[in-house]
């Protein structure tokens, strides 16, 4: 038997193969490349999705979170809060506008943002906090909002692992300034290729950033500041609108999953995400922590399941950035997960079958 992945995109592509292929010929008669009618389209169904009055489709997750960061004016001697357990795309935000991630430890059981340790990182240099779906399930937005709210502050969302997951039964992506998404290939609304997208309810929000991801340009070859090259291919407008249509039967499904975990899983030493009432997660991935890590990852393994970490350096002890000073013990809690964290195979094509063999064989360790 193969072993059963953490992910595999080809099952998804098998199904709506037909679609895309026919959307991809018509992106070429039309010779609609970058930007133009299938990224509008897909905005504007896209900001449908989310319930935001605007979406921006862009190049990637990463540059969204650094035009937003351009947005909200943030630039060099700027702080941004970010927590220390996220991809580092969340710090590379601020960074890449010569302004300074500010570190914070997550909840030791949702391993979210923790919101209460937020107002001790705040200096007079802070600007924003930028809070993180992690796999997929929703920080407390409330209470994170409070925190910017009492001091000032900007609060984003990266949402790139959540499309679709709720906070108190509302979509992410409007609860903040902006929300940035990822549409990378293994994200739960994945582009063919390189993309990115922002939402917002705020007008002033989006036509900055419209301008900056497109030569700081309002009127063709008039630019107004220096500006980027930021714009979504064609291509992937044109094949994330297709997806679109199925996200949310795709999520449900890794719902059902998530929940056969959840309710399979009995062994004492499988810690798994808290999900609080207020989270809707859409199970970007399905994390555990296992004391024995190498153990357990060796074991799983050798019996037909290929695990995978999600991630394996907390943003803090990352090399990119020594110079912030930071060393082991700083957050204990974004340390643990690190050294604790395994993924299990998530994504909505796994048969039920597979889904009991990894919940067995864990049961089974
Ligand atoms: C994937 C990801 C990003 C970056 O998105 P790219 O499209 O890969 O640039 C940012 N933040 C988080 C939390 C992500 O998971």
């Amino acid at each position: 038997m193969n072993k059963i992945p953490c992910l595999d995109l080809k099952k998804q592509y098998a199904q709506i193969r037909t679609e895309v292929l026919k959307a991809t010929e018509e992106v070429f008669d039309s010779t609609a490349f970058s930007g133009g009618y299938y990224v509008d389209a897909f905005e504007k169904n896209y900001a449908a999705y989310c319930g935001t009055q605007y979406a921006m489709g862009v190049n990637n997750g990463t540059t969204a979170l650094q035009l937003a960061m351009l947005a909200l004016g943030v630039g060099p001697g700027d702080e941004v809060i970010v927590p220390a357990d996220t991809f580092i795309a969340t710090a590379w935000g601020p960074s890449h506008v010569g302004a300074t991630p500010v570190f914070v430890d997550c909840d030791p059981d949702t391993w979210e943002i923790d919101a209460t340790k937020i107002e001790a990182c705040i200096t007079e240099r802070t600007k924003v906090i930028a809070g993180v779906h992690l796999y997929g399930q929703p920080f407390d937005v409330d209470a994170v909002r409070e925190v910017a709210g009492k001091h000032g502050l900007f609060m984003i969302e990266d949402a790139a692992q959540a499309h679709g997951a709720r906070y108190k039964g509302v979509r992410v992506g409007g609860f903040g300034e902006m929300a940035c998404f990822s549409f990378y290939p293994g994200k739960n609304l994945g582009a063919y290729g390189e993309a990115g997208g922002m939402t917002t309810n705020h007008k002033k929000y989006y036509d900055r950033v419209a301008s900056l991801r497109n030569h700081g340009c309002q009127v063709r070859y008039y630019h107004d500041e220096i500006g980027y090259n930021m714009r979504m291919d064609g291509l992937q407008g044109a094949i994330l609108d297709i997806k679109l249509k199925y996200i949310d039967a795709w999520n449900g499904r890794r719902q059902q999953i998530a929940k056969m975990y959840q309710n399979g899983i009995v062994h004492p030493g499988v810690k798994l995400q808290k999900q609080p009432d207020f989270a809707e997660s859409v199970y970007h991935l399905f994390v555990v922590t296992v004391e024995n890590r190498d153990d357990f990852m060796q074991y799983l393994n050798a019996n037909g399941v290929a695990p995978a970490l999600h991630y394996p350096v907390p943003c803090h002890l990352q090399k990119a950035y020594a110079h912030l000073g930071h060393q082991r013990g700083d957050f204990p809690n974004a340390e643990y997960l690190a050294d604790h964290c395994v993924s299990l195979p998530m994504f909505a094509e796994l048969t039920d079958d597979e889904v009991n063999h990894v919940i067995d064989t864990i049961n089974k360790y």
